[in-house]
């Protein structure tokens, strides 16, 4: 038994696939139970679990560590749920699904498994749960449903995850449709809204028409800077409108590094950044405008009111615009 290569977490003999049980002596789907030297290690069967299927395809990126917190999107009865379960040994997977019948056979899964926490919940309703965590490292989603692109980053936005894997059933998107042109506006949609794709892999022939993509969700900064009470923004020729100055952290940056280095470049002007504030998908600063350093890359002004003509179809201004003001005027 060793480890399979992209994670210590998993283990391979024999072209198979193990994980260590938390739950020794207890078999969640039939799978093989074999003990080496004191440890009981489970099968982790491909036919039966998309994600084990992933890494038998030649699945690279793999998110998960030890301590990880995962919620879990789709968990149906628990099986791939408590191979996760044993995989974060020191973290937590929050396990949503909103089928009553499941979700009975999903409790009596996670009982002995005291990092798995089973919620009856609906996907799409990423607020439905957040009596139960405030954030995640990872996403996972196996919905089956239409719109996964979407289920995917709502809940990576809710609860500031910056890895997601989706499980995409070309058929629940649209049964007539060519399963690539699922997958390749799959990848889009996910792209638009922010995430990097780090690996698509098709699960064949585990199962059919089904793509695992991993992403990672790209981190951006934004600074509302304030001068004479009045706040800076720039005006965005490809989205034909105005924004707050902001962008990509790029690197070891820090947000605020990231804020005040995107404000340069567009604006021209520099900040001075007194207070960060997390927004899920980003970081909103506070700041306090400063003298011209260049040019700037875009036409800047300031504003005591948000303009008509807005890059992005947004209402979040209206709170952080109050909140830097605040700041920035105490
Ligand atoms: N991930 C499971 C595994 O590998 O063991 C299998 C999941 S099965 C393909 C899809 C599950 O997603 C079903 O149990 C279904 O009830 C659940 N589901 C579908 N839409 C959902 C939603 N909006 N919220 C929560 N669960 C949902």
């Amino acid at each position: 038994m060793e480890p399979v290569g992209i994670t210590d977490l998993v283990f391979t003999e024999r072209r198979n696939l193990y994980t260590v049980s938390r739950n020794p002596g207890k078999r969640v789907y039939g799978e093989r139970l074999v003990n080496i030297k004191g440890t009981e290690y489970r099968e982790w069967i491909p036919s039966r679990s998309k994600l084990s299927a992933y890494i038998m395809c030649g699945g690279k990126a793999f998110p998960f560590r030890k301590d990880s917190t995962v919620l879990y999107l789709g968990a149906a009865s628990g099986t791939t749920a408590s191979h996760v379960s044993d995989i974060v040994s020191e973290g937590k997977v929050y396990c949503v699904e909103f089928s009553p019948r499941s979700f009975r056979d999903l409790v009596k899964t996670s009982e002995g498994r005291d990092n798995m926490m089973p919620i009856l919940g609906d996907a799409t309703r990423p607020d439905e749960y957040s009596f139960a965590l405030d954030r995640a490292d990872i996403v996972y989603e196996d919905v089956a449903q239409k719109r996964q692109a979407d289920i995917l980053v709502d809940n990576m936005e809710r609860y500031c995850a910056r890895f997601g894997m989706v499980s995409v059933k070309a058929r629940s998107e649209d049964v007539t449709a060519d399963p690539k042109e699922v997958f390749r506006m799959t990848e889009a949609r996910l792209k638009e809204r922010g995430c990097r794709i780090m690996e698509s892999i098709p699960l064949d022939p585990y199962e059919k028409d089904h793509m695992m993509i991993v992403v990672e969700k790209l981190r951006t900064a934004y600074v509302v800077a304030f001068k004479d009470g009045k706040y800076l923004m720039v005006h965005n020729r490809k989205r034909n409108g105005w924004e707050m100055p902001g962008g990509k952290i790029e690197g070891d940056e820090t947000p605020e590094e990231a804020a005040r280095r995107e404000c340069i470049e567009e604006s021209g002007y520099d900040v001075d950044i007194v207070a960060v504030k997390d927004i899920g998908y980003c970081k909103v600063c506070a700041g306090i405008v400063k003298e011209r350093v260049s040019d700037g890359e875009m036409e800047s002004d300031l504003f005591d009111s948000l303009p008509e003509n807005l890059a992005f179809d947004t209402d979040e201004y209206n709170t952080v615009v109050p909140w830097a003001r605040m700041i920035i005027e105490k």
